[in-house]
């Protein structure tokens, strides 16, 4: 491929400067997301590798270093020396050193590719380049390929802990699968910060469109909410005014939460770069930026009056409701500029507090493993069976439930548990057999029936334990045990 077939095929002008190529090489590349690779066919690998040699060609990567290297031979099972030098190219980005992990750096295929290789491919549209503590380039590194190096570093860090520990089975507790992923979505956002440095990338995406006073950057990026037309949000955003002041509530992972003036909450906001939340938010965090958030003026020149909340009984003009509130697809959606003020230019990021933070991180989910796995293991059958039964499933603590055992403590609860057993559930003989536990009320009540510890039928039916006779001490105590199970297994699964 020369540069003028590269300049056809992403379809550039001799007008065009560094960042319109950049932009247009992006937008074809985007198509090739790496999630969808088991769909796509030879002709779509190739389609991707050309574009991606073509912005080679146009963009003079210098992230390439040619090294002269002594070949390997890739055929066979073990790479073992050519003993021919010959010219390889080496990823030779910027470090992190204070990292906590070294990550791979992936990348597209591009054409220079044998047939050897390209069959070895088969479906997958990267592949491994480097492996490091190297920082994200996004003029090098594609977005999603980021993303993707982050996501198995941090499965990486996960599998490291529970090999560690050895756990039998990792099916025997059921709650598990949720709570490894909010770990997973913790560490995700912590190694991000590693690795992304916010005003490098915020650099290389856009331009400030002004400066204030001070000389302070100012950016302005397209954004906005939306949310489901029925629900109070949708009717929220439909009641927005524009010029209306929005602002940031909470951040959640790389999320930003957005409130009216009067402090209802409206959503998240979107914004059309999913690049920009990953250095805006870093910096939003630590104070080093200020935004301001305006909800748009539209000048579509349609509908002049109209500003959302007429919609809902005229259909005819949903579509032209102007002032940037529109409505479609039954989403409520608000457009927003969205100013940001950088505030401290030399804002650097602080490795070694994060890497204190994943330790910890990692630290929490090895101790919950340990303590869990052996409780959950014990009764990994008994809650298997249970998890089949569309009643007992039903059961679950509520927000009121979690609040009573963060009063109480476990062992106040233990001993609630003992106490219901002993009373409710010992004697020979119940006269109210049956009806005797509440369908809630306390968290014992919830884990008896989630358990089938709630009447002595049901003590025979899932646990083989037989009516009429006083339950001995050893029994009452293994009904605790489990009913302590459950409800550490639900109070995990919500804090
Ligand atoms: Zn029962």
């Amino acid at each position: 491929m020369n540069r003028q077939q590269a300049m056809n095929l992403l379809g550039i002008t001799q007008e065009d400067d560094e960042r319109e190529i950049k932009r247009k090489y992006h937008k074809m590349i985007s198509r090739f997301h790496p999630d969808s690779l088991n769909e796509v066919g030879e002709a779509h690998i190739q389609r991707a590798q050309e574009i991606n040699e073509a912005y080679r060609i146009l963009s003079q990567s210098d992230k390439w270093e040619t090294k002269s290297v002594q070949g390997t031979e890739a055929h066979g099972t073990d790479n073992h020396r050519s003993g021919k030098w010959e010219q390889r190219q080496e990823w030779s980005g910027e470090l992190n050193e204070a990292a906590f992990i070294p990550r791979n750096i992936y990348l597209h295929y591009s054409m220079n590719l044998s047939e050897e290789e390209r069959k070895e491919a088969q479906g997958k549209l990267y592949y491994q380049a480097a492996h490091g503590k190297y920082m994200w380039d996004p003029e090098e590194e594609d977005f999603t390929l980021f993303l993707t190096s982050l996501r198995h570093a941090t499965a990486a860090l996960l599998e490291r802990t529970e090999n560690a520990i050895n756990v039998e089975d990792l099916s025997c507790m059921p709650d598990l699968k949720e709570y490894r992923f909010r770990v997973q979505a913790k560490l995700f956002e912590y190694l991000s910060m590693q690795y992304v440095n916010p005003l490098l990338v915020l650099d290389s995406l856009t331009k400030p469109e002004s400066t204030d006073g001070k000389g302070q950057r100012i950016y302005r990026f397209k954004a906005f909410v939306a949310s489901e037309e029925s629900s109070p949000e949708g009717w929220l955003i439909a009641s927005l005014r524009p010029g209306e002041y929005l602002f940031p509530k909470a951040f959640h992972g790389n999320q930003i939460q957005l409130m009216n003036k009067n402090r209802q909450v409206l959503g998240y906001l979107h914004m059309e770069d999913d690049r920009l939340y990953f250095c805006i938010i870093p910096l939003l965090k630590k104070h080093a930026a200020q935004v301001k958030l305006l909800v748009k003026e539209e000048d579509t020149g349609a509908q002049g009056k109209n500003n959302g909340i007429n919609n809902k009984t005229n259909g005819n003009n949903s579509r032209n409701s102007g002032r940037g509130i529109t409505r479609g697809n039954n989403k409520q959606k608000a457009n927003i500029d969205f100013y940001f003020r950088l505030e401290d230019e030399n804002y650097t990021y602080n490795s070694s507090d994060l890497n204190l933070k994943i330790a910890e991180t990692l630290a929490g989910y090895e101790k919950y493993l340990r303590k869990y796995s052996s409780e959950q293991e014990r009764f990994c059958d008994l809650f298997a069976r249970l998890s089949r039964s569309n009643f007992r499933s039903r059961f679950h603590l509520k927000d009121k439930d979690i609040q009573y055992i963060q009063e109480k403590g476990m062992d106040t609860i233990r001993s609630h548990a003992a106490d219901f057993v002993r009373t409710r559930l010992a004697p020979a003989q119940i006269p109210n057999d049956g009806k005797q536990t509440p369908m809630r009320g306390h968290p014992v009540f919830l884990a008896q029936h989630a358990t089938g510890c709630c009447c002595r039928g049901c003590l025979y039916k899932w646990h083989r334990i037989p009516a009429g006779v006083q339950l001995a001490e050893e029994q009452q105590e293994y009904i605790v045990d489990v009913l302590m199970a459950w409800i550490e297994k639900e109070y995990n699964r919500n804090v």
